[in-house]
């Protein structure tokens, strides 16, 4: 169960425990006083709910879900769901935690949330998947809302999930209510250029850090963990930059092409093999030795937790940026600083799918939808500046991008808590 940290902190890796000694990091580097720090750290509101669902056979199955709003004070409560047999209340505290430093580096109105369910959805038949869906948004309906907490799709959760949701809430309320969740299909809501708006992101940040760092893209090689919602994008995006993709992962094993890989070539081959492995001409390396192959930046796009201090002693590449959530443990993180490695942290790298999200919710409330071109624009004018802001405070408080990226969450947290003073 969430907790706050304390003296006798269990052996295995506790990701609540981590982002709250991150923060308290961020408090000490801003000179915080206590009181301001407490309140920042511990979550507002912890839902949990027993979802029972009738199988298809009949049976009823029972399963746990959570919803955590973290932080509400610069706006309504972001963050995904996401379905996994692993989920618990300290992952997603931890993430709901993630959640409100990220929108709080991109100075977008939102606080942090996240919310999941401790099942494994490929066991499920579709029938079964949304009931579980809608008895879980049932659950928690009262704590959800446009102007409360906006949930969107994380892992093993969809447009199809969302869809769901928005119908369950809307029916609930008796009224159509399109802005309580966000990557929605565009029939109900959605928004033009939602799908890939991560991977933009995390194309904009790579593109930037090499501009500082007076590199140029064509003469780089990339390594990417993951070849899905965000990795498959990226393939592209970064293609099209001049950078050659030299080594993909996915969970069936990794490929080596020195030569780099034809995005176009390798859709083709995971549309028809759903796996990147088999691309042709590619040499199979195991899975864990992907960031050992010679390569100039290092893309995860997967797992949380990859990163660990051992391979980040063995990385090649000399720039790393975190396309996924939570990618790197504290001890790779120590490792990567001590080599020199700048790393380009999650809570800025992929805040492209929020920001997307939040102009998804703006659409909603105001009901008039935008044109790709000014979506995209805006999106990349966030990130841009975003980028810039955090680049130079790390250059001023002189510690790595990412301490400065949550120094500056925490930073913005603190300001709208001081602003609104202490209730009652
Ligand atoms: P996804 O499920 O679409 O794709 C995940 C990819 O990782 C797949 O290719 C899968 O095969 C691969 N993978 C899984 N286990 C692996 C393993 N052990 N080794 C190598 N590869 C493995 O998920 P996604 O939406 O692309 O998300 C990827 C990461 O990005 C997650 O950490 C997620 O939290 C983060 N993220 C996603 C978004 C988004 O917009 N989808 C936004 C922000 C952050």
């Amino acid at each position: 169960m969430v907790t706050r940290p304390n003296e006798t902190p269990p052996q295995e890796f506790n990701p609540w425990l981590h982002v709250c000694s991150l923060i308290e990091s961020a408090g000490e580097l801003l000179g915080l006083d206590e009181g301001m720090l407490k309140r920042i750290i511990a979550p507002e509101r912890v839902l949990e709910v027993a979802v029972p669902i009738r199988m298809d056979s009949g049976e009823v199955a029972m399963y746990t879900g959570w919803r955590i709003q973290h932080d509400t004070s610069r706006g309504p409560g972001k963050g995904g769901i996401r379905f996994h047999p692993s989920v618990n209340a300290d992952e997603i505290a931890a993430l709901s935690a993630d959640m409100s430093i990220k929108c709080a580096v991109v100075n977008i109105p939102y606080g942090g949330a996240k919310g999941g369910v401790a099942v494994d959805p490929a066991l499920l038949s579709r029938a079964e998947l949304e009931r579980l869906t809608r008895r879980y948004a049932f659950s928690i309906a009262p704590m959800i809302g446009p102007d409360r907490d906006i949930p969107a799709p994380d892992i093993n959760t969809d447009t199809q999930v969302m869809s769901w949701i928005m119908d369950t809430v809307s029916m609930l309320r008796g009224q159509n209510t399109p802005g309580v969740v966000t990557g929605k299909p565009l029939a109900i809501g959605g928004t033009l250029g939602h799908a890939g708006a991560t991977s933009l992101g995390v194309t904009i940040c790579t593109a930037a850090i090499l501009q500082r760092m007076g590199r140029l893209a064509n003469e780089q090689r990339v390594v990417i963990q993951g070849y899905g919602k965000v990795g498959a994008p990226l393939v592209k995006l970064l293609s099209d930059r001049g950078m050659k993709i030299v080594g993909i992962a996915d969970i069936r094993g990794a490929i080596h092409v020195p030569e780099g890989i034809n995005h176009l070539r390798l859709a083709e081959h995971v549309a028809e093999a759903g796996t990147v492995v088999g691309y042709p001409g590619a040499e199979l390396v195991p899975a864990d030795l992907l960031f050992t192959l010679p390569s100039d930046i290092a893309i995860p796009a997967a797992l949380g937790g990859f990163v660990t201090e051992d391979i980040a002693k063995s990385m090649s590449a000399s720039i790393m940026v975190e396309a996924a959530n939570g990618p790197t443990t504290g001890e790779g993180a120590a490792v990567l600083a001590s080599r020199n490695i700048p790393v380009v942290p999650d809570v800025l790298a992929n805040a492209g799918g929020v920001v997307a999200s939040y102009f998804e919710w703006a659409q909603d409330l105001q009901g008039f939808m935008w044109e790709r071109e000014l979506f995209q624009q805006r999106l990349e004018k966030t990130m841009h500046e975003s980028f810039n802001h955090i680049w130079a405070r790390h250059k001023d408080l002189n510690v790595t991008l990412r301490e400065t990226a949550i120094a500056v969450g925490v930073e913005r947290i603190a300001e709208a808590t001081e602003l609104r003073g202490l209730f009652p």
